[in-house]
């Protein structure tokens, strides 16, 4: 099985518990799924369907205004992470959702968690129990992680670069637009909220462009 065939798995996984939770009291509900093949790990999942998002108070999207500002104009926010290093025998991924009940059949949603499973798939083959030789990158240190999450240089991690561009592609695919009008639809959050300039977005884009033709994924 390929990993955007995994992807999608996921994907649909999530979409399922999403119509499963249509009409419950607006809280966050927490699932835990397993996945073994072709790679393994858990995938943590929390749901909240709601029409209103508050930016201070929201349990996970209150630190991440570009999906508060997402939430207001799409109608959905996704966050996703992943969790296992060279240290730890377990991987998994956690993606967080909320969205609004008017938004739960839509292909843009749909798009979007095809790309933040995608971008997390990535991320757990790149290094612990299920590194891939193929996916191999150089791991940014912690500190420089931290430092670059301030600014638009988070975007061009090492690891960032393919786990953004694969994402990105998948969505592409999904929704048929190119993967540089995805990128852009998910960097002008960035811009409009002053977290990064016009020249970095540009920057952004170039460093995904040039990772892109690197690896025969058709960008523009
Ligand atoms: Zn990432």
């Amino acid at each position: 099985m390929q990993l955007s065939e995994l992807s999608q798995n996921i994907t649909n996984d999530i979409l399922r518990l999403i119509q499963q939770n249509v009409g419950k009291p607006e809280r966050y509900r927490s699932f835990d799924l397993e996945y073994k093949d072709p790679i393994y790990f858990d995938l943590k999942v929390n749901i909240k369907i709601t029409d209103t998002l508050h930016p201070t108070r929201d349990l996970y999207f209150k630190t991440i205004p570009s999906e508060v500002l997402k939430f207001e104009k799409f109608g959905f926010a996704i966050d996703g992470d992943s969790f296992g290093g060279d240290n730890e025998d377990g991987a998994e991924i956690e993606i967080s959702v909320a969205v609004d009940q008017t938004q739960i059949n839509s292909p843009k949603l749909q798009a979007r968690i095809l790309d933040v499973a995608r971008h997390e798939v990535e991320h757990i083959v790149q290094r612990g129990p299920n590194f891939s030789q193929d996916h191999k990158v150089k791991i940014p240190r912690p500190l420089t992680r931290e430092i670059a999450k301030s600014d638009y240089r988070y975007f061009i991690l090492s690891d960032e670069i393919p786990a953004q561009v694969r994402g990105l592609a998948e969505e592409a695919r999904h929704s048929g637009q190119t993967v540089k009008e995805c990128a852009i639809e998910y960097l002008t959050p960035f811009l409009e909220l002053g977290f990064i300039t016009r020249p970095q977005l540009e920057k952004v884009l170039s460093v995904w462009e040039a990772w892109s033709t690197q690896h025969n994924i058709k960008f523009t």
